[in-house]
This record gives structure tokens, C-alpha cells and sequence, in this order.
């Protein structure tokens, strides 16, 4: 496979794992050279360097992406990252991960991703959305509701759609609300989607605690990540009985073995506080935390979390993988040697893009849904999608993530290879 990167950087390039991750699945599936040639790279690829006038008259010059990887099973979907570190081989790999997240959960999409390398943080509004009307003209070329729909990512939120949403509308003419997803619900959002990855959390520990016997009232939970995703997910669990006993952000760590006040907690995490100013419970380092003898750890902050030497102290039975990435492939070894069982990213984490998939198609059809319906929705999406990476996993003896790739990548290949290759 002749897969080229922008820069010779450290084995750790995203893009070297996500290919290394598709080539394993390719192998068991014995995909043909041709179709591996096809999904090992990424079909369509813009950079961008363009201008944006600063509040101080200068002018300055950022560089941004937009890459699409597979476009067989659908049009493009994946977010927008703003950050300083954003690079094109990340954003490739993070075109494929899309892919392969949509196929698992069986969503109409291929993947991409768009990113800009900028700290936004150090921007005004003013400057904000500048940038973000000139990046979204500049890759007006190729995104639509037809064609990509991106999302928000890391330094973007739903203000930076709706800027997004409406430059493509200036442009051509009218409203052209199905072009990212995301928004404000003034705008074409859709109910349910803030805390959608932490509620598809909720459902696949639903699904765990009964095929492992560990009622979810009185079950023992530590999230690592007090933010959209971990903040959501642990206040669902604790709803539902669950003993929160473990809780991280970037300040600290909180334990306290009767179950913390998550409620309060997360009430306070939502007016500015961090953890280390709240108490409630005693402090841990962070090792420690994904070392706690819990029945589910959620991983929901960083890549790269579960390394060879955190995994051989983890203490958990199960794990459910909110963040991107939590566990690096030398740490996943040591948890199957360990027989913990990983609910992997590309599964877990999908609650986010299936409720925008509902957005997308309310926009299409300008009919909103009520939030009971898209709940309802992602709880039998997320749910059935568990079940054939758990019977794919039994079938053919591997880990719930290999059996997610292969389940993914299989769906992937067979629209490829039906579709046939044009002209
Ligand atoms: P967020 O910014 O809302 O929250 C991240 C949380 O992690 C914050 O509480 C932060 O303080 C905490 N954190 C940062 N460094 C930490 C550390 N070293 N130890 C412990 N906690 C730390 O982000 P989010 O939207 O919740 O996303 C979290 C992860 O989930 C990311 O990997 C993201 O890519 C992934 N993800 C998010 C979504 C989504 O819908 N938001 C969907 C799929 C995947």
C-alpha cells in the first residue's frame, strides 16, 4: 500500500495508526489490492491558506483542510477542529475514522474531517467568525447536504455552524440548513443532540450490565473527562443508581466510595468551576483513577490514555471507550490479556454523529422531531449496531474492536465494490 504523508513525524502520526488499524481489517477480510489501494487513501483533499483581516488592520494567512475519505456509502460527514495543532495527516486520519464510524452504526455517510490551525481562543468574535465565513467559503466547493456535512469538533461549537450554515446560504440564495449539522435549534438543530454521545453511553452500559449480570443500580463507575461527553454520561449512570465513585477534568481527580454528587458536581463543572475547586470527595492522581475496582471505567478526555503501563493497573471489568483513542494498541494488549472487555471508540462514541445523522435528516424534510422520538431513535441505532459487533466478535473470535473494524470495513468495501469503479 503507498500511502503518502505531509511530514516524516514520530511513529505516533495518527495516520500511521489508523492505516495500521485498516490494514489488520483488510487482512482478515482479504480485501483485493485494488479495493485496499482504494480505502487506504483518502479520495479528496483541499488545503487551504487564506487571508482573514484582524481587528488591528493586519492581515494574517491560515492555513485549513477539508478531506473526504470514502464517499461510497453516502455523502461526507465529520467535524471541524480549530486548533494550532491541526495538520493534514491528522485530518486524514480523522476522515477515515469517519468512515468507518459511520459504517459501524450503518449511517448513509462516508467520512471527513475539516480542521484549521488556529488557537481560537486568542481570536475576537469578530476575527472568529471572519475566519470561519472565509474557511467556509473556501471549502464551499465541496461541502453541501448532498456532498459533506461537517459538524462541530474540537474549537468549534454550534455559534460556528450557524456562521458556517449561513455563508453557504448567502451564497447560494436560500437557506441551505442541511449543510452542516450541529446548530442552534433556531436554526435547524435538533433536539437531543448536546448530550448525545454521553446518552449512547448510558444505552451500551444499559446493554452491558445485563449481558454481564451487574445491575446497573449499585454499579460502580469512574469517568475520566468531566466534559460534554463524561459530564453527560455520568449523570445519566448516576440517574439510573449507578455509583459514581471516580471523576477527573483537567484540575483533578474526585473519589469517594459511597458515590460522589455527581448532580451538583456537574451543576457547578456547568457555571465555570473545576473539579479541584469542589469537594465531596478525596483526591486522586490521575493514575490512580484508571486504576479503581470499578465494574465500568469511561474514558471519555484524551487519546492515549490506557498505555501499556496504565492497563496493567486497571482495576475495571468494562470499559467504554467516549473518548477518541483512550487506549493505545500496547495497552489494549495487556486489557485482552487481562479479559477486560472494551466497548471500542469507533462503536462507543457514536451517540454524537447519530443524532446529527437525525438533524441532517429533519433539515432534508423540514420536519422536527420531539426529543422522545430521537432518543428512542439512538437508543435502537446504537443498541443494534452493539449487537452485530458482539456477534461478529463471537463468530470470528476476535475483540469487540476488531470485530467493529471488520464489520465497518466490510460495509465499506461492499459499497465500493458494488458501485464498480467509474468509468
Ligand atoms: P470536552 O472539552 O467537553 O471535555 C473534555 C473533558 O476532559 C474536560 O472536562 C477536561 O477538563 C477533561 N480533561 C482534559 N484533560 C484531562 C486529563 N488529563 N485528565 C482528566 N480529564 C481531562 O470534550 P468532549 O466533547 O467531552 O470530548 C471528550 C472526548 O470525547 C474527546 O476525545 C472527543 O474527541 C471525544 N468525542 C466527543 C464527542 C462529542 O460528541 N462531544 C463525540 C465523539 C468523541
Amino acid at each position: 500500500m503507498t500511502v503518502s504523508k505531509t511530514t516524516a513525524g514520530p511513529v505516533t502520526n495518527p495516520l500511521d495508526t489508523a492505516i495500521a488499524q485498516f490494514e489488520a481489517a483488510a487482512d482478515r477480510l482479504n480485501l483485493d489490492s485494488g479495493l485496499r489501494l482504494m480505502l487506504g487513501v483518502c479520495k479528496r483533499e483541499l488545503t487551504t491558506n487564506f487571508p482573514v483581516q484582524m481587528d488591528d488592520g493586519s492581515t494574517k494567512v491560515f492555513t485549513g483542510y477539508r478531506v473526504q475519505h470514502n464517499l461510497a456509502r453516502g455523502p461526507a460527514k465529520g467535524g471541524i477542529r480549530y486548533h494550532p495543532a491541526v495538520s493534514l495527516d491528522e485530518v486524514r486520519a480523522l476522515a477515515m475514522l469517519m468512515t468507518w464510524k459511520s459504517a459501524v452504526v450503518n449511517l448513509p455517510y462516508g467520512g471527513a474531517k475539516g480542521g484549521v490551525m488556529v488557537d481560537p481562543k486568542a481570536l475576537s468574535l469578530a476575527e472568529l467568525e471572519n475566519l470561519t465565513r472565509r474557511y467556509a467559503t473556501e471549502i464551499s466547493i465541496l461541502i453541501g447536504p448532498s456532498q459533506d456535512i461537517p459538524a462541530p469538533d474540537m474549537g468549534t461549537d454550534e455559534r460556528i455552524m450557524a456562521w458556517i450554515m449561513d455563508t453557504i446560504s448567502m451564497h447560494r440564495g436560500y437557506t441551505e440548513a442541511g449543510v452542516v449539522t450541529g446548530k442552534p435549534i433556531s436554526v435547524g438543530g435538533t433536539v437531543g443532540r448536546k448530550g448525545a454521545t454521553g446518552r449512547g453511553i448510558l444505552y451500551l452500559i444499559r446493554e452491558l450490565s445485563r449481558e454481564h449480570r451487574i445491575p446497573l443500580d449499585g454499579a460502580t463507575v469512574a469517568v475520566q473527562g468531566f466534559g460534554n461527553v463524561g459530564g453527560v454520561a455520568a449523570t445519566l449512570l448516576a440517574d439510573e443508581g449507578a455509583r459514581i465513585v471516580g471523576l477527573s477534568d483537567s484540575s483533578g481527580c474526585l473519589y469517594n466510595g459511597k458515590g460522589l454528587d455527581v448532580q451538583t458536581l456537574w451543576r457547578r463543572k456547568r457555571e465555570g468551576a473545576s473539579l479541584s475547586d469542589m469537594g465531596g470527595g478525596d483526591r486522586l492522581n490521575g493514575e490512580e483513577l484508571l486504576s479503581l475496582p470499578v465494574d465500568f471505567l469511561v474514558p471519555a478526555a484524551l487519546a492515549g490514555q490506557i498505555t501499556a503501563q496504565t492497563a496493567r493497573h486497571v482495576r475495571a471489568k468494562l470499559i467504554v471507550e467516549g473518548a477518541n483513542g483512550p487506549t493505545t494498541p500496547e495497552g489494549d494488549a495487556v486489557l485482552a490479556e487481562k479479559q477486560v472487555v472494551v466497548v471500542p471508540d469507533i462503536l462507543a462514541n457514536t451517540g454524537g454523529v447519530i443524532v446529527s445523522y437525525f438533524e441532517w435528516v429533519q433539515d432534508l424534510q423540514f420536519f422536527f422531531w420531539e426529543e422522545d422520538e430521537v432518543r428512542e431513535r439512538l437508543h435502537k441505532a446504537i443498541t443494534r449496531a452493539y449487537r452485530e459487533v458482539c456477534a461478529l466478535a463471537e463468530k470470528e473470535s476476535v475483540s469487540l474492536r476488531e470485530a467493529a473494524m471488520l464489520l465497518a470495513v466490510s460495509r465499506v468495501e461492499e459499497a465500493t465494490r458494488v458501485r464498480g469503479i467509474y468509468p
